[in-house]
């Protein structure tokens, strides 16, 4: 899967995204993500990208004409055009799902907005999908899009080792994932719960789902209807719900 970022600051994304397990998976091959400056693509010949909004108000918009040449650019690359992504505010705010319906995707472009924003025409031009990662604003689009990057790509076959690390993931069933423990079996005075050290797989099972149930409703109960909803929940998952009242 190829991840390309149209930004006015391409080290952001390289130095943050070239460690860790995506880093690992772009240097095999798995993924590879391209930053592309979008300040290569101007004609002005002070290399500006960005000028004052028609209407006055606070701040710069950036300039259609470069995030245009630098999208052509893009395409001209992959091909059939591929999904472009503008990081902003006032998209539908991304979650786990977006990132498995994204992680299909062969190629996908991301524009980082910054300044106030960007010029709307360009948007309406190229853009497919507005997504935000949340409800308040941040100064620019990059740590945005490399949010969803790395949310995406970890979904990609072969970008984790082990596929079972993704598949009981917090959201990948509705729910929140069980708590984790590792060695020592004592520390400052907490003991691991005895189930993990018992070695009866189908009571570990039982504990780690329960434990999801419990941690689910007590930390984010709007997920917990929604998976009732949605028919993620067992009789014995209800069962379980019902005894804790
Ligand atoms: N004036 C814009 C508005 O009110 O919607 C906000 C511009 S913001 C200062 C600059 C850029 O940061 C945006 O163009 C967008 O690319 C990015 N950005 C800021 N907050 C974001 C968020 N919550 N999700 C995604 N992108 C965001």
């Amino acid at each position: 899967m190829n991840f390309y970022v149209m930004t006015l600051f391409p080290e952001m994304i390289s130095q943050v995204m070239g460690d860790s397990i995506i880093g690992r998976a772009a240097e095999t091959g798995t993924i590879s993500i391209t930053p592309v400056n979008i300040r290569d693509y101007t004609q002005d010949k002070h290399k500006h990208v960005d000028d004052y909004p028609y209407g006055g108000g606070a701040g710069m918009v950036m300039q259609a004409q470069p995030i245009y040449d630098c999208y052509r650019d893009i395409v001209e690359k992959t091909g059939p055009a591929p999904r472009v992504i503008y990081m902003t505010p006032q998209g539908r705010v991304f979650d786990q799902a977006a990132a498995q319906s994204l992680a299909g995707e062969e190629n996908l472009i991301f524009l980082c907005g910054h300044y106030e924003g960007v010029d709307e025409r360009i948007l309406e031009e190229i853009v497919t999908d507005n997504i935000s990662i949340g409800d308040y604003v941040l100064t620019g689009g990059e740590l945005p899009a490399m949010v969803m990057i790395d949310a995406i790509a970890r979904l990609v076959p072969g970008v984790l080792n082990n596929r079972e690390s993704a598949e009981y993931d917090s959201f990948q069933d509705g729910l929140l994932e069980y708590p984790q423990y590792t060695r020592p079996e004592e520390f400052h005075g907490r003991m691991v719960p005895e189930v993990l050290l018992s070695g009866h797989h189908q009571h570990i099972d039982t504990w780690r789902r329960q434990q999801s149930l419990l941690r689910t409703k007590e930390r984010r109960p709007d997920l917990l209807a929604a998976a009732e909803q949605s028919g993620y929940l067992s009789p014995a998952d209800l069962a379980y719900l019902e005894s804790l009242q």
